[in-house]
């Protein structure tokens, strides 16, 4: 096993047998390899990079801090970069949203966010209070109770003993749902199902109910009905189980506003907030409560059960302020929301390609799915692995791009997300359009069972 530029490698890969080129640098919206080939980072590798590449504040912020105090235990000191980002986060947060835990990664805050929901209402004395309410398709992170939480078969498959029951209902998902996200909603689209789940379940039995506010890689930025979440929050607030928003990918202003939720005007119990708001500078998330619920383990425990020897930090809370105020000084969520369009109306243009069933998405985060049949809206067999190889044939004339699989039906399904940084021009815009149309058109060569449906 060989990689660019690197003939031996004692690097354990994510994939073992890919041959991944050696990125060397980076600025903007652009990523250069060791060869000198450029690609225009049109995902932000993984909806992270909201402020762009090369920001030199945000890395001299992180310097600094690290020489004046690079780390210190978070059960022992407070530091002052977590007091600023704490302040930063309340600051932008909606409603009563006024406590942040910061932690390092979107699924470390998952964990704590769902441990938080059950810790909750033991210390309130409700002990039965335990059943996890998600959707499907679903993800929202990769250990072990998060994935439980994930409706993402091929990543639980191995693991099935080890995860927690989990009830599910269907996703608002208007391209493969019973309405088409048109009134009158089906059941998935209007929040019927989950007040038919509680009841089921027993409401003196569920603890939190998770979702994304916009469906990122589970759906495909496929975005719910704007009453949705004005009825999951008057569900919630019926029955008394906490509402976790999971603005992971979807938060830090990707789709126009800081939070996805925003516009529904809802306040969730508990946020969770990831990947963009360090912008790829420090593996930065945090879970953002009211003092309400931090006040119930005040009063109780002491202390929310999910002690992390890197949360607080204070380097990783440096590059989360710096990046927050780089957003806030150069109105870049402001030019996410009026750019989006442009992102949008360009990619719409792909739906006269075979393959393209659907183009949908809000802000700059845009999902493009692929099937096999147009009019039956088919998936692709999975063997076939078509979103993996057009985000193959992406790269190969210079566009990243990412490629989520398994929605239409659990293991089918292929969508290629776009999610550039917010500093994205109309020119690279066109270029991703242009790209991807070119990527397109050599994959529907190679692809069998063409049918003049397609075409
Ligand atoms: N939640 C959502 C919605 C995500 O998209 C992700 C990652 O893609 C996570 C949680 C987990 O975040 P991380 O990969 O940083 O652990």
């Amino acid at each position: 096993m060989t990689t660019h530029g690197f003939p031996e490698t004692h690097v354990f890969f994510r994939k073992l047998t890919a041959h991944l080129p050696v990125i060397e640098r980076s600025a903007g919206c652009w990523l250069y390899d060791a060869d000198g080939n450029a690609f225009l980072d049109a995902c932000g590798g993984a909806f992270v990079v909201n402020v762009g590449h090369g920001v030199a504040e945000i890395a001299d912020a992180m310097a600094e801090q690290a020489r004046r105090l690079a780390y210190v235990s978070g059960a022992a000191f407070s530091n002052e970069p977590v007091e600023e980002l704490a302040a930063e986060m309340a600051a932008l947060a909606p409603g009563d949203l006024d406590r942040v835990y910061p932690l390092s990664s979107g699924s470390d805050a998952i964990e704590a966010a769902l441990k938080l929901g059950r810790q909750y209402w033991l210390e309130c004395g409700r002990a039965r209070k335990h059943k996890i309410i998600a959707l499907a398709p679903a993800y929202h992170g990769n250990t072990l109770l998060a994935l439980s939480a994930s409706a993402r078969e091929h990543y639980r498959t191995h693991y099935y003993g080890w995860l927690v029951n989990v009830v599910r209902i269907p996703a608002p998902y208007a391209y493969r749902c019973g309405c088409g996200g048109i009134p009158p909603y089906c059941p998935a689209c209007s929040g019927a199902a989950l007040e038919e789940a509680i009841v089921r379940e027993d409401p003196e039995t569920v603890a939190v109910f998770i979702a994304e506010p916009v469906g990122g890689s589970s759906t495909g930025a496929s975005v719910p009905p704007p009453e949705y979440f004005r009825r999951v929050r008057e569900i919630c607030d019926r029955y008394d189980v906490l509402f976790i928003a999971d603005e992971v990918l979807v938060g830090a202003g990707r789709t126009g506003t800081w939070s996805a939720l925003e516009p529904s005007g809802v306040v969730p119990d508990v946020m969770v907030m990831g990947k963009g708001i360090a912008g790829g500078y420090a593996p930065l998330a945090a879970v953002v409560a009211p003092t309400r619920i931090a006040d119930v383990l005040a009063r109780g425990s002491g202390a929310l059960n999910h002690a992390q020897t890197f949360s607080h930090h204070p380097v990783l809370c440096a590059a989360g302020v710096a990046t927050i105020r780089y957003l806030r000084a150069h109105r870049l969520v402001e030019r996410c929301a009026a750019i989006g369009p442009v992102l949008q109306r360009r990619l719409a243009r792909l739906r006269e390609l075979p393959y393209v069933g659907d183009v949908r998405g809000r802000g700059l985060l845009a999902g493009v799915e692929l099937v096999e049949d147009k009019e039956t809206r088919a998936p692709f067999a999975r063997e076939a692995h078509v979103a993996e190889r057009l985000t193959a044939a992406a790269r190969d004339v210079g566009l990243v791009v990412w490629p989520n699989v398994g929605h239409a039906n659990g293991e089918r399904g292929d969508t290629i997300m776009i999610a550039p940084p917010f500093i994205i021009t109309e020119d690279e815009i066109e270029m991703i359009g242009d790209r991807l149309d070119a990527a397109l058109v050599t994959v529907s060569r190679t692809l069998t069972g063409a049918s003049s449906a397609n075409a």
